[in-house]
């Protein structure tokens, strides 16, 4: 693989109103600096903590993405850097992330995840659960988290259909939330087996990993 070629060829391939995060999770830090060098600065990890040294050893431009499942009790560990955190699902998580940071005087950025795809093992919440929580006082009431969006992930599956459908439906879903909160912009959804469909669909945030990075042994 050379990464520095991909990321050339993906900046191609994608309009320009569309963010490349460059999922990094389990690469190296010399594999990131060879993103980072040919000019991608948005990168995507799943666990806090890996990201965190990551963040620690790296150039401080880079711009952090947390992709993964959070565990409310690593919130503080991210809380002073991470950039947008995509697999908000909870109330109870948003707002742990507002207590840590407000310690950190900042305004962290979130995605809701909603569910799309069937399988039982997926993250997410259903569209009546992301209304409730956008519409919630308590969400109305905090002052360091901003929703901006939505993030899926589609069935893994060849039935490119389907796929067509989950994301449709997740681009329908924001068109819908916006009606209520106007600052839901942010469409997380495209992975490397999926992108095109996703671009098709209204995506405005590619997560890709192996086709920048090559095949990832685990995870
Ligand atoms: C690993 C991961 C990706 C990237 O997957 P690839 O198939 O390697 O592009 C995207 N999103 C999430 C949430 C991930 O965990």
């Amino acid at each position: 693989m050379n990464i520095s070629e991909n990321i050339n060829k993906f900046r191609k391939l994608i309009p320009p109103e569309v963010t490349l995060v460059a999922v990094s999770k389990t690469r190296s830090g010399e594999e990131i600096m060879e993103a980072y060098s040919a000019g991608q600065r948005s990168f995507g990890e799943n666990k806090i903590q890996e990201m965190t040294q990551k963040w620690e050893d790296l150039p401080k431009d880079i711009e952090w993405h947390m992709i993964g499942h959070v565990q409310r009790n690593k919130v503080k560990y991210m809380a002073p850097f991470v950039s947008l955190v995509h697999a908000v699902d909870s109330l109870k998580l948003l707002k742990e992330i507002e207590k840590e940071a407000a310690k950190n005087d900042r305004v962290i950025n979130c995605l809701l995840q909603i569910k799309i795809a069937e399988e039982e093992s997926k993250y997410g919440i259903n569209v009546d659960e992301a209304i409730k929580i956008i519409n919630s006082e308590s969400y109305r009431a905090m002052e360091h988290v901003k929703i901006i969006g939505l993030m899926g992930m589609a069935t893994l599956t060849d039935d490119e259909s389907k796929i067509r459908k989950e994301f449709s439906f997740l681009k329908n879903t924001l068109q819908d939330l916006r009606n209520e909160d106007a600052s839901l912009t942010v469409l997380s959804m495209g992975m490397s087996g999926d992108f095109e469909i996703a671009l098709e669909c209204g995506s405005n945030m590619l997560r890709l990993g192996s086709s920048i990075f090559g095949e990832r042994n685990f995870n």
